[in-house]
């Protein structure tokens, strides 16, 4: 048996004075478990089968979930692609490590995910089909196999994503391996390939002169309330048969890890970057809104025999707890207080019953700009551009319809303490910088991000500055909190 030293080299030897020691997820001699994390772009909590769609849409993703530990009540902190992924690699929320539009790379200070599994020997690689997780912005760090393409909004992708990550698999079937598989399919357009483009059909599709591209349809902030009920119930359709065939493609990446044995010592993790609307709040898409069409994600986790089958977990969480949790529950040595986030690895070891956990804090600075808080309870969140606050009691109200900030003054006062106090929070671990790209690599960036449908019209982009404390003072004041706030220690 091939021996592993890292097994043996938790957390002592490494010297770390302030540790979280993770249980020792292997013996001397072990191979430590491997972690696939596969990200389904935009796919929304509320579509898959298991989560309550009437639909046989993710028949993989049901029976997995049978298998992992599911949570119901998943948060990505921002509602499109590059600060959520970014967010998940750093266990940072987007105003803390600044990569929150096309303009900036992570700092070079901040450890990655990927960085720690490769630092533990791990074999690591990522397959990268979009602009959003281009290396500019960071994401290639810690990957000794970065396999990146732009597929655009048209190319069925899935099949070439999924091929690399078994090509990746079946290439190191000895070693431990960080896989990170992002899937671009079920991100608008939505064009299936037959027969998945009719598993679903609903309402009526394109006539003469008409157009199914998204970007087509709404323009810059993603507006389309003209668009009728039927367009809009024949895009949700295809969008369900891209959910379909999205699994599919899922299933193939699962089917291989039973064929390679690895399945019993593999930690595999799926999740989405953030949601999609289809008219809910007048809009089509993702990136401007914080409703949970947009922000509340699935999540669920499986190792064989470690992590508890079939449970579902309904505090709040959030992809930001992602790399604490990752790190732990494998047993790599990590500093809490590097994270916003925190582990769930207690969690998933059924070491701990629930807790109500912190809310999750959301954001969104592209084509408009807001932040809120969300728990399984509440959501609140206040437009940083025209001050108006919103409050919703998801209990009562899950579609986020009936704003209740106007009639619940005191509650929606509260609730804005706390995003204020949230929002002030600094990091233990210290500020993080910031780092702009050149100027001609944003404009190409901005260029390509153009024909995603990623328009930041002028002003949308207001309260920017190249120092983090200058820009968290800004957007305290933009969200109304208490001056003095601001320049809390
Ligand atoms: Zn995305």
């Amino acid at each position: 048996m091939t021996s592993y030293s890292r097994c043996k080299c938790h957390p002592a030897s490494l010297g770390l004075s302030i540790l979280l020691v993770a249980a020792a997820a292997c013996g001397p001699g072990e191979r430590p478990p491997s972690v696939v994390i596969v990200v389904v772009d935009s796919l929304r909590a509320d579509h898959l089968h298991h989560a309550g769609d009437p639909r046989d849409l993710s028949p993989r993703l049901d029976a997995l979930a049978a298998q992992a530990t599911r949570f119901s009540q998943a948060g990505a902190s921002a509602p499109w692609t590059t600060p959520s992924v970014m967010t998940l690699f750093t266990g940072l929320t987007p105003g803390s490590h600044h990569v929150d539009l096309n303009d900036r790379a992570l700092d070079a200070a901040v450890p990655t995910l990927a960085e720690r599994f490769q630092e533990a020997g791990y074999r690591t690689a990522a397959v990268m089909p979009a602009l959003t997780l281009a290396d500019h912005f960071g994401f290639d760090r810690g990957f000794d196999d970065f396999i990146f393409a732009t597929q655009g909004h048209s190319n069925v992708s899935g099949p070439w994503s999924i091929s690399h990550a078994i090509e990746f698999l079946r290439g190191h079937r000895d070693e431990p391996v960080f896989l990170y598989v992002h899937l671009w399919d079920v991100h608008y357009n939505y064009n299936p390939p037959v027969p998945h483009s009719i598993r679903f059909q609903a309402g009526r599709p394109a006539g003469p002169g008409e157009s199914d591209d998204i970007t087509a349809l709404t323009g810059p902030g993603h507006h389309a309330a003209s668009l009728s009920p039927e367009r809009v119930a024949w895009l949700e359709g295809q969008y369900a048969g891209e959910i379909l065939f999205t699994d599919e493609q899922v299933g193939r990446l699962l089917d291989e890890l039973d064929r390679l044995g690895r399945t019993d010592d593999t930690v595999v993790v799926v999740t989405s970057d953030h949601g999609e609307a289809f008219l809910e709040h007048r809009v089509m898409g993702h990136t401007v809104h914080l409703y949970d069409e947009m922000t509340h994600v699935p999540l669920m986790v499986r190792w064989p025999g470690q992590v508890a089958a079939g449970r579902v977990v309904a505090e709040q969480v959030g992809l930001v707890d992602m790399m604490p949790t990752l790190l732990d529950l494998v047993g790599i040595p990590f500093a809490p207080h590097l994270f916003e986030g925190r582990s769930l690895a207690p969690l998933l070891r059924s070491a701990r019953p629930e807790e109500e956990g912190p809310p999750v804090l959301l954001g969104t600075s592209r084509q408009t700009m807001k932040r809120g808080l969300r728990t399984p309870a509440w959501s609140y969140q206040v437009d940083l551009v025209t001050g108006e606050d919103e409050l919703y009691d998801l209990a009562a109200d899950p579609a986020q319809r009936e704003n209740l900030a106007d009639s619940l003054t005191g509650e929606a006062s509260v609730w804005r303490r706390r995003l204020c106090d949230r929002l002030a929070q600094r990091l233990p671990g210290g500020e993080v910088g910031i780092d702009p790209l050149p100027a001609d690599l944003q404009e190409s960036l901005a260029a390509g991000l153009r024909t995603l449908g990623y328009v930041s019209p002028a002003g949308s982009q207001g309260g920017r500055q190249s120092d983090p404390v200058a820009e968290r003072r800004t957007i305290l004041q933009a969200a109304g909190c208490p001056v003095g706030l601001a320049s809390r220690p």
